[in-house]
């Protein structure tokens, strides 16, 4: 029967009557059905919508031979699995509670997520090692903080996953013969792309940090954790952890890893034996010593990490781990860490008008992520609000009150926070806009501006999604700065 050749499918393969039902026709559903077809797999894509996109994507796929069902007007009734199916590949918008997948689980399919389905497509000698990166924030930063360091060793390193290269194009190009493409892939991963992986075993692997976001998805925030957790399974040679977060340390305790893999903690402290931490303004690593007579390594200055802000001085650390876990040189991570730039909209320094600075951080899309930011910062008039996701305030709020001059609050669940603020910071001035249309980020930089005196930090890291008013978060950091240049005007520093 095809569905007992299931669990051992890989690249080389026979793929031949399988039958493949891919659930969702966005960008990674459609890569997916691709390879498939390729392999020589049935292809059934499913997906209820049924726009522009969603038509040109199937038209191209039933060319290459698979059968697409588009619409809840169709003849598919977003439940039942289409005949002969055997394995079903879904993608990260589903959430497990879907009645297809629900069906899948309960008929003994298995259900594989994209980077179950790029694991198993890897060539099946010579592929690169994987370093792996998850956590609740500050996955993008790390993943190209350590691409740099990888670069700067001179290894031939991409950045994959939910950041750069989609994984299944990374691992379809490696041949596995002659001159491998990659020496190491720095790979990032998400809860739910993680919940849906059971193959998966990494050369090495961080959690940076575990706090609560996408419950709705995972159910409860027990289970975000655990499917976080799964990144340390079978992982070879570092289990990299906060030190700072002890649900990440509990994750590695409880992983079954690979005989002889380490543990290895990150601090912004002074680091014990097998950490990386900090001691007096340098980065050091006493985990991964040439050896036994070296007490630590020094591996670069704190100044050397931009925006030089605490939690970033963290996710260096846990890049620096990996690196350092693949035998990365000292040097490399210093001149790795002088290369990299972050991502726009991460603390970015927009400009600086009548002494005031105006920071973009609406990736600060989460109370984890706000948090992050605000403590980096000593007087500040926050502007914060939009999708709360389910989230809570009040932890943030009590953290963060000695350091707010004002708040301005946007979006639909601003009255969320505004109860969070009248709880932990009366005193704290708040301006509430309620304006939504395009213009309404004029309105919200001139409040704030009317909120702050010179030396003061104005710091758009809302805490919430941006898709109440904008497309994204980028639309809401591209909007905040010409807000800002507007009002500048020509007489601001632009940074
Ligand atoms: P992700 O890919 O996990 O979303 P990013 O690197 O894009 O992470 O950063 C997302 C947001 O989280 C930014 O607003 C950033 O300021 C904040 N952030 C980055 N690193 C951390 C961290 N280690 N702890 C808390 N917040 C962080």
């Amino acid at each position: 029967m095809a569905r007992d050749r299931v669990p051992g499918l890989n690249r080389d393969a026979d793929w031949s009557g399988i039958g493949v039902v891919v659930a969702g026709i966005g960008v990674s559903g459609f890569a997916a059905a691709d390879a498939l077809l390729g392999l020589g797999a049935t292809v059934t894509v499913v997906d209820g919508k049924a726009d522009d996109a969603a038509r040109d994507r199937a038209r191209v796929l039933e060319a290459l031979g698979a059968t697409v069902v588009l619409g809840t007007g169709s003849s598919w009734d977003g439940e039942t699995l289409p005949d002969g199916a055997d394995v079903v590949v879904t993608s990260p918008g589903w959430k497990p509670s879907s009645p297809l997948l629900v069906t899948a689980l309960a008929a003994g399919l298995e259900v594989w997520g994209e980077v179950e389905l790029a694991w198993r497509l890897r060539p099946t000698t010579g592929a690169a090692p994987w370093l792996a990166i998850t956590g609740t924030n500050g996955k993008t930063t790390t993943v190209r903080m350590l691409t740099s360091m990888l670069n700067a060793a001179g290894l031939k390193a991409v950045a994959a996953g939910n950041v750069g290269t989609p994984l299944l194009e990374v691992v379809m190009a490696e041949t596995g013969s002659g001159v491998p493409r990659y020496d190491v892939l720095a790979v990032e991963l998400s809860s739910f792309q993680l919940h849906w992986s059971s193959s998966l075993r990494c050369h090495s692997a961080v959690v940076l940090n575990v706090a609560p976001d996408h419950v709705d998805w995972h159910g409860d925030l027990d289970g975000y954790a655990r499917a976080k957790g799964k990144i340390y399974t079978g992982v070879q040679v570092a289990c990299v952890y906060n030190a700072a977060d002890p649900v990440t340390e509990r994750l590695v305790e409880e992983a079954e890893v690979t005989d002889g893999a380490r543990a290895i903690g990150f601090t912004l402290g002074t680091p014990g034996p097998s950490m990386l931490g900090v001691v007096s303004g340098l980065l050091v690593d006493r985990a991964f010593l040439a050896d036994r007579h070296n007490a630590a390594v020094e591996l670069a200055n704190v100044a050397d990490v931009v925006p030089n802000a605490p939690h970033n001085v963290a996710n260096a650390l846990a890049a620096a781990a990996l690196a350092r876990a693949f035998g990365v040189p000292a040097t490399a991570i210093r001149d790795g860490l002088a290369a990299f730039r972050p991502d726009a909209h991460r603390i970015a320094d927009v400009a600086t008008v009548a002494g005031i600075r105006y920071i973009d951080d609406s990736k600060a899309t989460n109370p984890h992520a706000a948090a992050a930011s605000l403590g980096a910062y000593d007087r500040i008039v926050w502007i914060a609000g939009g999708l709360a996701k389910g989230a809570t305030f009040d932890d943030l709020i009590e953290g963060a009150a000695g350091r707010l001059k004002g708040v301005v609050l946007i979006g639909a669940d601003r009255a969320e926070i505004a109860a969070a603020l009248a709880r932990h910071a009366p005193d704290v001035p708040v301006t509430e806009v309620d304006a939504v249309d395009t213009g309404a980020m004029a309105a919200i930089v001139a409040a704030a501006a009317q909120l702050a005196e010179a030396g003061d930090t104005i710091l758009l890291a809302p805490a919430c999604a941006s898709m109440d008013m904008f497309a994204n978060y980028g639309e809401r950091g591209d909007r905040f700065a010409a807000a800002v240049l507007e009002l500048a005007g020509g007489s601001g520093t632009t940074g």
